[in-house]
């Protein structure tokens, strides 16, 4: 592993964007300062210095968002026609293709990610969600219904039909760790549904979101459709779930905040989503393509630096190939090149902040005082920032909190089993139900084994394959309902049943 920062000069678009005031709030088409003035700095986490000053919005601020987004669900967002939805939705995604580059550089500079994952992965999975989302709204359909009551006047029929019409305003609100796309889950469907969105950017990554931002205006969304509210989670964030005008909440984010919403959400029973945390197994069975499941799961718990939601956090290694999974992480770990996210040397950028590298680092600080054996990283890198290095522990115990908590850093934890029963319930024996991986040849063993895992994706000889088509949610602890696919939309509509007698 070695460390490099020389990042490379930012396009001239994003520079602009940088010195024009970038932090602004977006309200009712407005770019606003906070009610209050107040601001806060975002920072590039690989050097620690200030990219730029970012409106702290607080309640006034949401309190305008949302009656904005309110005004505008009953004006002439609320009469669009669907197909017209559609095409808006399709313009955004070409926007954004058109400035990939801009939103790539600025994730990689907010949130520290390498620019290959920003540029090739993350902004074109963003632009996806718009595409695949644009087809939708004219396929929302309700249904007619025969119906047999007993109280039809005589001589009459009772017609029934179901509308499909938007849950109303939703406030989404989203973490640092991938925030285009995890800004694109939520608004692609809201607005194919019709909704109205305030949206609460990460107060460590709000770039992505602000700039996007520009881009809906310039699509053409009417204003008042996206609001855009900057600021702390206890503020912005607890103001947001906490407003009555508020019809839903669209959460991702930690399991503890998810519980807080819940309570937020309970007073007025507004509709709500969770996203929440995970604690993913990968289990290798003795039969694997090891030199595929060994990359697999190196990719799934090293890339982003492991701040992803379904990293392969716990490797289950059966006993024959334990070793070989030990050292083939091992050394995939330490060949990756630690650097600023924008050069294009690196592999690996920093963690997103100062708190994150710190918690890792009392994990790993931890697990070691309690016997926990680091065969590779388990150290801070780098001459600034808040770079951490792959990490690979084996000799964990199934109570240990590096076992059972969710640490969203380079951090795998390596176990070896002697047969299936018993690493099913391993794997289980968490209160999250995020994601799991199974690595084998066994075409029977895989189905079996995919059945049984408590999880709401269950990949095969890959980790983290996600896609707008594909529907993703938690079970136990790690959520409330799915994002993606018929479902996702589903999450931004109500059901109205209209009864006629005829
Ligand atoms: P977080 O819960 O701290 O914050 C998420 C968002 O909630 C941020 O915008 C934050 O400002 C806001 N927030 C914080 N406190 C709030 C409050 N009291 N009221 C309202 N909003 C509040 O999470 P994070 O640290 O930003 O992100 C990491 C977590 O997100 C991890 O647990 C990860 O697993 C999870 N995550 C889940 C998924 C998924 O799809 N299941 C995807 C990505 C991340």
């Amino acid at each position: 592993m070695t460390m490099q920062l020389a990042p490379a000069p930012l396009g001239a678009r994003v520079t602009a964007f940088l010195g024009d005031h970038p932090g602004r709030l977006l309200i009712g088409g407005r770019w606003k300062d906070a009610a209050g003035g107040e601001t806060f700095a975002t920072l590039d986490p690989a050097t620690g210095t200030k990219t730029a000053d970012v409106a702290r919005g607080r309640e006034a601020d949401v309190s305008a968002a949302v009656a904005a987004a309110r005004a505008a669900l009953e004006g002439e967002w609320g009469r669009m026609r669907p197909a017209d939805r559609g095409a808006l939705l399709w313009r955004i995604a070409d926007l954004m293709q058109e400035h990939l580059d801009d939103l790539a550089e600025l994730e990689t500079l907010d949130q520290g990610k390498n620019l290959r994952t920003s540029r090739f992965g993350e902004v074109p999975a963003a632009i996806n969600q718009f595409r695949y989302y644009a087809g939708w709204p004219t396929k929302i359909l309700g249904e007619t219904i025969p119906t047999s009551l007993s109280r039809t006047p005589p001589g009459k029929e009772v017609f029934a039909y179901t509308r499909r019409e938007p849950v109303g305003v939703v406030a989404a609100i989203v973490p640092w760790n991938s925030p285009l796309i995890m800004t694109a889950m939520k608004l692609a469907p809201a607005l194919a549904a019709g909704c109205t969105v305030v949206l609460k950017p990460a107060e460590n990554t709000p770039l992505s979101a602000l700039y996007l931002a520009r881009l809906l205006t310039s699509a053409g969304l009417p204003d008042g459709v996206v609001n855009v509210v900057t600021g702390y989670g206890a503020e912005a964030g607890q103001a947001l779930a906490d407003c009555p005008g508020v019809d839903k909440i669209a959460f991702t984010g930690s399991t503890a905040v998810g519980k807080r919403l819940v309570a937020a959400a309970s007073g007025r029973l507004a509709r709500l989503t969770l996203e929440l945390g995970g604690k993913s197994p990968a289990i290798v069975l003795p039969d694997a393509d090891l030199d595929v499941a060994v990359e697999g799961i190196s990719r799934g718990i090293f890339d982003n630096g492991g701040q992803v939601c379904v990293a392969s956090a716990r490797v289950y290694a059966h006993r024959d190939v334990y070793r070989d999974v030990v050292d083939g992480m091992a050394a995939f770990g330490s060949g990756l090149r630690l650097g600023h996210g924008l050069d294009a040397a690196a592999d690996l950028g920093p963690l997103v902040s100062e708190t994150q590298a710190a918690r890792v680092a009392a994990y790993i600080d931890e697990g070691r005082a309690e016997g926990a054996e680091v065969v590779t990283g388990g150290e801070r890198s780098g001459p600034a920032g808040t770079f951490y290095s792959p990490t690979v522990v084996t000799g964990v115990r199934p109570d240990m909190r590096l076992m059972r908590e969710e640490i969203f850093g380079p951090v795998a934890v390596v176990t070896p089993y002697e047969d299936v029963d018993e690493v099913v319930g391993w794997a289980n024996d968490s209160p999250y139900g995020l994601a799991a991986s199974v690595w084998t040849r066994g075409l029977s063993d895989a189905h079996r084994t995919a059945a049984r895992l408590q999880a709401g994706t269950v990949w095969v000889n890959c980790h983290s394959f996600l896609g707008p088509e594909l529907p993703k949610g938690g079970h136990k602890e790690s959520g409330w309902g799915y994002e993606n696919g018929p479902q996702g939309l589903e999450n931004y509509l109500e059901t109205k049943t209209v009864v006629m007698v005829i």
